[in-house]
């Protein structure tokens, strides 16, 4: 049976530590708690890594985080040749911060790109120094250097980012909040939650379950790094941190 990890992440994504207790370890290994601030890898967000601290002091090394049978399922994987947990052991977590607070300004940006560019997403993919989105463009005419001005306008504004949830019916009401081609959000569920940028969500608001910074001021300086063609109307937009090179 899958068990439902408290993801504490979605409420506050600035907890560095949490305590929480073993509930389970699965036949690969996997450690799953009662609660966590380990973000698991999914929606093009790779999942945390950090440490699980022991009563004793002896620390275990967590290489991944991924979701089990459910989304709801958090797995915690170990680095190898890690000591074992028992099921009711108490750990301290710690993830590595400095990696996904460059994770949750690079996912911002993302969100700052679809808003420069509001187009049909048809994939996207966050990392720390390298982030990608592919939309449906049907007009080539877009530039790096027009996209990265857009950005910028929006970063230097600093907009707050926030989070709100709305019910199915509402998301029902409201088609246009979906930005994704292919990938729609969960309903069935009761409560699916937006990611809103600006006061009152003036700028934008879409389904997202990633963790984010709380303003676009807070993302510092970006740029595109290329557009890629990717077939007749798919472009792929890289956004990289840092000023753009000058060539
Ligand atoms: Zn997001």
């Amino acid at each position: 049976m899958a068990h439902k990890t408290e993801a504490l992440f979605r409420d506050d994504a600035y907890l560095r530590t949490a305590d929480a207790t073993v509930v389970a370890i699965n036949e690969r290994g996997g450690i799953i708690l009662d609660r966590t601030i380990f973000y698991a890898t999914s929606g093009g967000q790779p999942g945390d890594s950090g440490t699980l601290e022991c009563a004793d002091g002896s620390r275990i090394e967590i290489a991944a985080t991924i979701t089990g049978e459910t989304k709801d399922e958090i797995i915690h994987v170990p680095a190898p040749e890690q000591a074992a947990l028992a099921v009711g052991e108490r750990v301290k977590l710690a993830i590595l911060w400095e990696r996904r607070h460059l994770l949750m300004r690079m996912h911002a940006a993302c969100h700052l790109l679809t808003v420069v560019c509001p187009f049909p997403i048809t994939g996207a993919a966050v990392s720390e120094d390298d982030s990608r989105v592919d939309f449906d463009i049907p007009d080539a005419s877009f530039t790096k250097e027009d996209v990265t001005a857009g950005m910028m306008d929006l970063v230097r504004a600093d907009h707050p980012i926030f989070t709100r949830l709305i019910s199915d019916e509402e998301l029902a009401a409201n088609p246009g909040l979906v930005k994704s081609k292919n990938v729609r959000p969960p309903v069935g569920t009761g409560n699916i939650r937006l990611v809103c940028i600006g006061e009152s969500a003036s700028v934008d608001s879409q389904p997202c379950g990633g963790t984010h910074v709380k303003s676009t001021g807070e993302i510092g300086e970006i740029h595109i790094g290329k557009i890629e063609k990717k077939g007749r109307e798919n472009r792929r937009f890289r956004i990289r941190f840092g000023p753009m090179p000058a060539n």
